[in-house]
């Protein structure tokens, strides 16, 4: 959390509200069942939403960080300090949800894994990568993404004390 201390004043202070320290632990835990229930990491599905929806409350609130608790996405990074009541910490999201509902429910329409597959073929929220690769970066418009780190990173600079 404390990563995300530039952005988040609740993250600078060693008095952590008790609701704070409970979406931490839901976090590790849900990523941990995760693990148990067999699913691996997803260094892709960060790539799933854009950039600047995770400056956004409602947004955030209610998809999350990343589609995959089984993402890397530590904490939210791009969110600034005046976007109120964003969200900082990673949740389950439509990815393990699919996942799950893939692996472990019976679908007798299907005959192969494949066939019960389809319905998540070629929606971006879906994809799944275990190690992060940056072709998937290519693919995206990588100037437009790198001049808005950039941005996000020289807002942060300019917010140093000192
Ligand atoms: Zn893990």
């Amino acid at each position: 959390m404390i990563e995300a201390g530039a952005q988040n004043p609740a993250a600078r202070t060693l008095n952590t509200p008790e609701a704070e320290i409970g979406e931490m632990m839901r976090m590790v835990i849900a990523h941990e069942v995760g693990h148990a229930l067999g699913l691996p990491h997803n260094m892709k599905a960060s790539s799933a939403y854009a950039t600047d929806s995770l400056r956004s409350a409602e947004f955030t609130q209610k998809y999350g960080l990343t589609p995959s608790i089984m993402d890397y996405a530590r904490v939210n990074y791009v969110a600034q300090p005046e976007d109120e009541n964003v969200r900082y910490i990673r949740m389950m999201g439509p990815y393990d949800l699919y996942a799950i509902n893939w692996g472990y429910r019976y679908i007798p329409e299907a005959n192969s894994p494949i066939e019960e597959n389809v319905s998540g073929c070629g929606t971006k929220l879906y994809h799944f990568l275990l190690f992060p690769l940056y072709v998937d970066l290519i693919q995206k418009d990588l100037l437009h993404f790198l001049l808005y780190l950039l941005h996000i990173l020289l807002q942060n600079i300019l917010r140093l004390p000192g």
